[in-house]
């Protein structure tokens, strides 16, 4: 969900001092806030996402695993608070692949969160 604000109404596309959209995919978030970061007359913009998938859920890792298997390989979700709003965290669990997969993506120059560290080779 994002919000803008204009300074006056016939400066916004929409009419309106005011206009909250619902982003339906990463995409469309980062489309509108470019849009507003670009926009002279906006005065304020501020755009959280809530802590369930927009969208259809990914089902595969990385590497093509599937996340709804069995509870063994079940994935993990794990939420990421951040400035943006928050990320999904999604660890494969299949044996020896952790694949790590966010969402919505990291929004460059705008996410605060710690990004999860990287996957390290076993030591050995
Ligand atoms: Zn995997
Ligand atoms: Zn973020």
């Amino acid at each position: 969900m994002i919000t803008i604000r204009w300074d006056r109404p016939e400066n916004s596309p929409v009419g309106a001092t005011v206009l909250q959209e619902a982003a339906h995919t990463p995409a469309e978030l980062r489309r509108l806030v470019t849009a507003a970061r670009a926009d002279p007359h906006v005065t304020a913009f501020r755009y959280r996402s809530v802590r369930q998938l927009d969208g259809p859920e990914p089902t595969h890792c990385n590497r093509g695993h599937a996340y709804r298997g069995g509870s063994a390989t079940q994935a993990r979700h794990d939420w990421l608070t951040c400035n943006c709003g928050g990320h999904h965290l999604i660890t494969c669990r299949w044996p020896g692949c952790a694949d790590q997969l966010i969402t919505p993506p990291w929004i460059e120059d705008e996410c605060d969160a710690e990004p999860p560290l990287e996957q390290r080779p076993e030591k050995g």
